[in-house]
């Protein structure tokens, strides 16, 4: 349920129906625009009745959620999220480009794709330390060797790091070193985990699941939320359907229903989608074009020897051709990147 406010109503009359509410063991997550004010009603609301609401002189409307999803929905919090890293924003009309390997190979190899990416003019270096392989005999990532090699080329370029998660028992070091914690396809409903990093308040990249619905998929930005952390990235990065030709089809629809039904940014990641390197330039100017609020771009010096992905990786320069072509695409919708 949620409570609109009149607008310009006074911060103590909110503050009062806040508190009658907690009173009655409701939790209210409080969202406050620069005329109305939101109040989003979490937990069992069967003792509310809402004409009761209503009489109250300071509230405009009463609206029950139908969606099961409530603090990732657009009802509870009407505009759009904007997060902040370091001195980057995800979710204003600059698009945030994340860029780097699959997987951190090497000290040299990392740094190296760093400097690269950051000249072409991308705000974030990726790059995968513990790696999600379908097959055990795969290389499985430097781990927290991988780590250390990211905070270095962080130190050297300036760039934020994103790397994934896929242990509970690793939460706290990546809290410490991290500063965008990506949470992978296989893992989306991983719920122990997404709980775990609900908990903290660091900005978790949540990619949508091999074959999850869009409610699935803000069903599991909801575990994060629900459990205080506010700061999370969708990512769409392609879906399972009857198609074999590309690695994933890429759900290009996804982006403006997600914006329709929540206020979250959410970005595309046209490498693991298309599934090879000449699908992601024109993946990726449709996702500027569709309303994406960034991208997540695999980049390798050398693809042909790459650890993984090899095959859907941008050399540098292609990378630095992309960006450029993407600029047009971006001012066409009144974005820059
Ligand atoms: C990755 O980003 O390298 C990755 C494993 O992505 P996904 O979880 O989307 O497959
Ligand atoms: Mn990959």
């Amino acid at each position: 349920m949620i409570i609109v406010m009149k607008p310009n109503v006074s911060k103590e009359k909110i503050q009062d129906l806040k508190t009658k509410l907690n009173g009655r063991g409701i939790v209210v997550n409080l969202w406050e625009g620069e005329k109305y004010s939101v109040l989003g009603l979490l937990g069992d609301t069967s003792s509310i009745n809402p004409s009761q609401i209503q009489a109250d002189e300071c509230v405009d409307k009463v609206l029950h959620v139908q969606e099961p999803y409530k603090k990732a929905n657009r009802l509870f919090h009407p505009e759009d999220t904007i997060i902040k890293v370091g001195n980057e924003e995800i979710g204003s009309s600059k698009i945030a480009v994340m860029a780097g390997p699959c997987s951190v190979e090497s000290e040299e190899q990392l740094i190296g794709i760093a400097e690269r990416i950051k000249k072409s003019g991308a705000g974030f270096l990726r790059g995968g330390a513990f790696k999600p392989r379908t097959s055990p005999y795969s290389f499985q990532g430097m781990k927290e060797e991988g780590l250390n090699i990211l905070k270095k080329a962080r130190e050297i370029t300036g760039l934020p790091i994103v790397t994934e998660i896929m242990s509970t028992k690793l939460v706290e070091k990546f809290v410490e070193d991290v500063d965008i914690i990506q949470v992978g396809a296989r893992n989306m409903q991983n719920f122990d985990l997404l709980k775990e990093l609900g908990r903290t308040k660091k900005t978790i990249l949540l990619k949508r699941g091999l074959s999850a619905t869009i409610e699935e998929f803000l069903m599991s930005a909801e575990y994060i939320m629900a459990g205080g952390n506010d700061n999370v990235i969708l990512c769409e990065r392609g879906i399972r359907t009857f198609e074999t030709y590309t690695r994933n089809t890429l759900d290009l629809s996804a982006v403006p229903v997600i914006k329709k039904l929540s206020h979250l940014p959410i970005i595309i990641d046209p490498s693991h989608a298309g599934g090879m390197w000449w699908l992601v330039e024109p993946l990726a100017k449709a996702a500027v074009a569709v309303g994406a609020d960034g991208l997540m771009i695999e980049v390798h010096n050398d693809p042909v020897n790459a650890k993984s992905d090899g095959a859907q990786s941008l050399k540098p320069e292609k990378f630095d051709s992309l960006m450029k072509s993407l600029r047009q695409v971006a001012k066409a919708v009144d974005k820059e990147i």
